[in-house]
């Protein structure tokens, strides 16, 4: 069984403790290759590796470094099937949604990372007789990254292609639930002549490689994405230590129907907003909000649209919804449906683990896509992030009353109006609490814009500009004259 190994200092390298943990491919619920269990030992060779390589990459000229990112970009796109098929296998997401979606994003982040450098400047501020500032922003030093599992290279790339363009060096973890497509970029890196050191990936467990990051005294960074609950317990940890820190975390986003909207566009929009990834994308819109004179027909329609999506095989080209990521994801989906039901809620299509597709997925982690209606904003099912394939659909009569709904939880990550009304469109747009939000359309992403969320959603922004403020920092020079 292929073991995979950690990537430091330009090596692929063992964990020091020898130790391995079973990597499960949840479309067929079998191990199929092993994962470094590392530790603290392995994530202090990975900071002495950035360390060293600290000094050469941050005084590189930018366009030397540009270059260098722009090889790692052409490397993912040489390798794009390899990568599709690691990412569909150690995920469960549709084969065709990895090739056409997640890892041409991974590349397209390094692409546009290593042009967003050339063009980042500094401010000046004029004043007079006086004198004149300037601000510089320079790199910190060694960055800490930590990753998630939906999203695994695309994420990852989202953090590693700005930190690296911005002179810093990295100590990277995906996480162990996703671990190959990271494997294989630090693959991508040692044939792209990335210099060594630059970039560490340590791979392992949350509680050990994670937090050996989070504590590190002289990691002077953190980008984190995952969930709110390990956020929190990043900032208790780093928080006494005064980093930097970039958190994007859960959300509870809303998909907000006016009955003025396109009806046909509304409907199909939402279900892919709802069921994209098996639900897994903290951008999915989970919490179905209907204006009341079309809810009876949209709830119809809706569910006639998601009885329509195949759950599949993830490697057959027409399957809409794949495996669910884990076991442990599917007891928690399969938890929040028998909650929904105790709660008061109507199951209107799905609500169950369903058989494997076919022979060589009996054993795998399926579950029925499932809506439910009949459930008021403030219950849990509809509070508490769930991240799977179930959308509960609530009704609303005023504006003001679906933006209630829409703010009603702790979460503030994204949203979506469908509505036909162009001032309604701008007035819930800037009245919706979240750090994006989409008008007649979802997921739409464009490299240049701020990314991040607010409330127990994240602190910091990333993407773009911000991404590149963010792995920087400024310091203001004053000159007098
Ligand atoms: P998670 O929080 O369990 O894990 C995320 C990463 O943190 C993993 O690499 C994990 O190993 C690591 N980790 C766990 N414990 C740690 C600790 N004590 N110290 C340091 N690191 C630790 O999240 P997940 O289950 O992998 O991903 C799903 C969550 O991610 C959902 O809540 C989803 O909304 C969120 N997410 C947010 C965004 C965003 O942009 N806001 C994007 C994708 C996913």
């Amino acid at each position: 069984m292929q073991k995979l190994q950690n990537y430091i200092g330009g090596q692929l390298v063992p964990p020091q403790s020898g130790q391995y943990l079973d990597n499960i491919d949840p479309a067929r619920g079998a191990v199929y290759s092993l994962v470094p269990d590392s530790d603290d030992s392995d994530v202090e060779a990975a900071y002495q590796a950035a360390t060293a390589a600290y000094p050469g990459w941050s005084s590189l000229s930018i366009q030397a470094r540009a270059r260098h990112l722009t090889a790692v970009a052409d490397g993912i796109a040489a390798r794009l099937e390899d990568l599709a098929q690691a990412e569909s296998m150690d995920n469960g997401k549709p084969l065709a949604l990895a090739r056409r979606i997640d890892i041409p994003r991974a590349e397209d982040n390094f692409r546009y990372f290593a042009q967003a450098i050339t063009q980042f400047h500094n401010e000046s501020y004029d004043m007079g007789e006086l004198g004149f500032n300037y601000t510089l922003r320079r790199p910190l030093g060694v960055a800490g990254l930590i990753s998630p599992w939906n999203l695994p290279l695309y994420l990852f790339s989202w953090k590693i292609a700005p930190a690296l363009a911005a002179g810093n060096t990295a100590v990277a973890k995906p996480s162990e639930v996703t671990p190959l497509t990271a494997y294989l970029l630090s693959e991508v890196c040692i044939e792209a002549g990335l210099p060594p050191g630059v970039l560490n990936i340590v791979h392992g467990l949350g509680p050990k490689v994670g937090e050996a990051i989070v504590s590190h005294p002289d990691i002077p960074m953190l980008s984190f994405t995952g969930s709110t609950k390990v956020g929190k317990r990043i900032t208790e940890v780093a928080g006494p230590m005064f980093k930097k820190m970039s958190l994007e975390m859960g959300g509870k986003n809303a998909n907000l129907v006016f009955a003025d909207a396109d009806f046909e566009e509304a409907v199909n929009g939402s279900v892919r907003a709802a069921f994209t990834n098996q639900g897994q994308i903290c951008l999915c819109g989970s919490r179905v909000v209907v204006q009341r004179p079309i809810y009876e027909q949209f709830v119809a329609a809706f569910v006639e649209k998601v009885n329509s999506l195949k759950v599949g095989d993830p490697m057959e080209a027409d399957t809409d919804v794949g495996a669910i990521v884990s076991k442990v994801q599917l007891e928690k989906d399969l938890y929040y449906i028998d909650l929904a039901k105790e709660e008061g809620g109507e199951i209107r299509t799905g609500g169950k683990r369903l058989p494997g597709p076919n022979a060589r997925c009996a054993e795998g982690y399926f579950l029925a896509p499932t809506v439910i209606t009949g459930l008021g904003p403030n219950c849990r099912v509809n509070q508490e992030e769930i991240f799977g394939p179930v959308a509960s659909i609530i009704p609303f009569d005023t504006e003001e009353e679906g933006v209630a709904i829409a703010n009603g939880t702790a979460y503030g990550l994204s949203g979506t109006i469908w509505t036909s009304d162009l001032k309604r469109a701008h007035r819930v747009a800037a009245a919706v609490e979240s750090g994006i939000i989409w008008v007649n359309s979802w997921l739409v992403r464009d490299l240049r814009t701020p990314f991040g969320g607010v409330k127990q959603s994240g602190i910091g922004r990333e993407g773009g500009m911000e991404a590149l403020r963010f792995f920087t920092e400024p310091k203001n020079v004053f000159i007098k004259l």
